[in-house]
């Protein structure tokens, strides 16, 4: 949806560096749709950044990259949320739409595209796919027997089921899985089940579902091969898909229900009234429907690339590649393949499929709800530069789909002491004396033949740590090589050459030097700050267009007098964007800021003055309880929690609360306390926790539970 920054179109030749493929490759690119009801969270934020580095890297080497995304428009959740808002889905998925740019832009990432998977194009696509597929043989009926809501009228999701576990006998759990004793069950087994949507106890009803032959023998015989493809997917991922693929018990691959009964928000099976594609088969199509949209657009064009979009997916040498979450590889690996290459031409399989880690905030999953989160738009609204955070999550990816952490101190840490103090740092050193003593003109002593080869094995290094998405390597080498230019410089003491007239040629040389390594050091930085970098090429090196790769080895001859680049990071800045996630009340001061404790799992009676006024109506819909501490433990690796378990009358939950600084677990046993009984379930780096307990917090230390009269009992309600 927005090009590259400010600059002229880059050039599609490859540069001379650019020795890891001779021929300039084609490739179209995607990030996982985010579902639109609602705004972009900093996992969102972390893959975006991921692929955008990647794909700033390829455009640098001249490579012809079309790079979309679309809102993941469909489905129950977002059918829901707009009737309880009053508003239809449409109206919804235009608002959340709508916002999408802000935080795009704020960020630098570079889409070429931006569309819905609610548009002309996916439902074409769909219903087209779906087509080939049942010709192929591999879509049948069946009927299915299934809950159903007598009062809300509709077939109801897993999740909008809730009952006793028929294990464990905990109360109020989910009807596909018990969150207590993790035992799985179909949503028939539950006790005393209930919908969540109408609280009526559903009936059993049957209608006929479409099915997907995932398990067809030549669909399993294809995926093996696909999965086998040597580099196509991370060993971790391919070995995961391999064992889903072969089957952990008796039974192999299940196969995939693609059909939802209305009423439902999604596109209408052509040959079905009353059918819907199931939500998870039309979202993937969608990136095909945003290229398809791209290229009608008239973009593509725009880009260099002349084909239709029919002839661009069918040529063989065009590349299909998605960034994912390691949270769906599983329809990633195996349905979407599996449906491309049973669909036929022009649809192609996957070339790659890359999938991440989940990012933790100092050790802890994030919750946008309760706040332990980074909101992205709180960052950009606190002024913070976007680049410190592409610069910060950079350097710690890697290929791997391990977890990244954001570590607030690490982060200070890292911008300040690596871009500002290594890097930026040459750059106004040196400058100064250039611009005084030389009118701007570089001179360099020496063999600049051999600086010249030398820059270009320093980027031809760093070259292929991006390509192989290890960016955390590729700025691990690029933060050595200015400490290298930085030792190099200050070794020869151009403050001391400066002072004396006859030795100008030499204090020429190492100025020169130095700024030929921040020039080398841009470039090479160029993916990761493209401001900066935009801001380098442009003032300080005057030339017309964005740095390519292949300018890493060409020695520049003349600067603009330096300007500001960076500031540094003010841990201020960090405490307001976490206070501020944590702790809503506008009245908090910094120093109150008991900001991490009433994240994780307490809610902290402190932040209640100074919020909006709600009706009795809004508060009797928090379920308020009694609840009985029968066990308080650390949890290894949190610095913070505590694991209660807590007993409500009807059964035992387990809810993690940031009280450990407080509260000795040993003097909590037994403790009556107060309970939010109807929070949703937050799942937690530790475990699932089931509620929130309640403690007062204010402008002094100290954090203080709440506690009923005595004569109160577990479960009993409080109103
Ligand atoms: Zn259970």
């Amino acid at each position: 949806m927005r090009r590259a920054a400010a600059g002229a179109q880059p050039e599609r030749r490859p540069g001379k560096l650019c020795t890891l493929r001779r021929m300039t490759r084609k490739i179209f690119v995607t990030t996982a749709l985010p579902y639109a009801n609602g705004p972009f969270h900093i996992g969102h934020i972390m893959e975006y950044i991921q692929a955008d580095i990647w794909v700033r890297f390829q455009r640098m080497q001249g490579h012809a990259l079309h790079f979309v995304c679309a809102d993941d428009a469909h489905g129950a959740p977002i059918m829901l949320k707009a009737e309880s808002e009053g508003i239809t889905p449409q109206q919804l998925i235009a608002r959340i739409a709508a916002g999408r740019q802000r935080y795009l832009q704020g960020f630098h990432i570079s889409f070429d595209h931006w569309h819905s998977t609610d548009s002309p194009e996916n439902t074409q696509l769909s219903q087209d796919v779906y087509a080939r597929l049942k010709s192929a043989g591999l879509i049948y009926r069946k009927s299915v027997e299934q809950f159903f809501d007598p009062l809300k009228g509709m077939f109801l999701p897993d999740r909008y089921i809730k009952g006793e576990c028929p294990n464990c006998h905990s109360a109020d759990q989910y009807g596909d899985a018990c969150e207590v004793c993790s035992t799985v069950y179909a949503p028939t087994d539950l006790i005393n089940p209930y919908s969540t949507l109408s609280g009526a106890k559903p009936v059993l009803r049957t209608s006929e579902h479409f099915f997907f032959r995932l398990s067809d023998p030549k669909c399993v015989a294809f995926l093996k091969e696909w999965l086998d493809a040597p580099g196509r997917l991370q060993a971790q991922v391919a070995n995961k898909a391999r064992e889903w693929l072969s089957g952990s018990g008796e039974q192999g691959l299940s196969d995939w229900d693609i059909s939802r009964e209305e009423p439902y928000f999604g596109i209408p099976i052509p040959d079905a009234p009353g059918k819907y594609f199931y939500v998870w088969l039309d979202a993937p199509i969608g990136y095909l429907a945003a290229l398809k949209s791209y290229f009608e657009s008239g973009k593509a064009r725009a880009n260099g690339e002349q084909r239709t979009f029919a002839e661009f997916l069918a040529a063989p040498d065009t590349e299909q590649l998605h960034f994912i979450g390691k949270d769906i590889i599983y329809f990633h690996t195996l349905f979407w393949p599996a449906m491309l290459k049973f669909a036929g031409p022009p649809y192609r399989v996957p070339d790659h499929v890359y999938a991440h880690g989940f990012i933790t905030v100092s050790g802890e999953k994030m919750s946008k709800s309760r706040g332990t989160g980074i909101s992205p738009l709180r960052y950009l609204e606190l002024g913070m530069n976007a680049e410190w955070l592409r610069y910060y999550i950079g350097a710690k990816l890697n290929a791997s789909v391990e977890d990244i952490d954001f570590n607030p101190d690490d982060f200070v840490a890292r911008v300040n002491s690596d871009l500002v103090g290594k890097y930026v740092n040459i750059a106004s050193r040196a400058a100064n004396f250039i611009t005084r003593n030389f009118g701007g003109e570089l001179r360099y002593s020496g063999d600049t033949e051999q600086l010249a080869a030398l820059a270009a094995a320093h980027a031809y290094q760093i070259q292929q740590a991006y390509e192989n998405r290890e960016f955390g390597k590729a700025l691990r080498d690029i933060m050595a090589l200015a400490d290298r230019i930085n030792h190099d410089f200050d070794a020869r003491q151009p403050w001391v050459l400066a002072k004396d007239p006859a030795k100008s040629a030499d204090l020429q040389d190492v100025c020169s030097r130095a700024l030929h390594g921040f020039k080398l050091l841009t470039v090479l930085l160029t993916p990761v700050l493209p401001e900066v970098a935009a801001r380098v090429a442009q003032q300080l090196f005057g030339l017309t267009r964005e740095f390519r790769w292949s300018d890493a080895a060409v020695l520049p001859e003349r600067i603009n007098p330096y300007r500001h680049l960076l500031t540094r990071v003010d841990p201020k800045q960090l405490d307001a964007l976490f206070e501020s996630d944590a702790a809503p009340a506008p009245a908090r001061t910094a120093a109150a800021a008991p900001a991490n404790v009433t994240s994780a799992g307490v809610l902290s009676a402190g932040d209640a003055p100074g919020q909006p006024e709600i009706s009795i109506d809004e508060f009797r819909k928090i379920d308020l309880r009694v609840a009985r501490i029968v066990q308080a433990e650390a949890v290894a690796g949190a610095d913070k929690l505590l694991k209660l378990t807590l007993d409500l009358g009807n059964g035992t939950r387990t809810v993690f609360a940031g009280i450990k600084s407080a509260y000795d677990p040993g003097t909590l046993q037994g403790r009556l306390t107060v309970v939010v009984a109807n929070l949703a379930p937050r799942k937690m780096k530790f475990g699932v926790s089931q509620g929130m307990i309640l403690a007062a917090s204010g402008q002094t230390p100290g954090l203080f539970l709440l506690a009923p009269d005595s004569g109160a009992t577990p479960g009993m309600r409080i109103s």
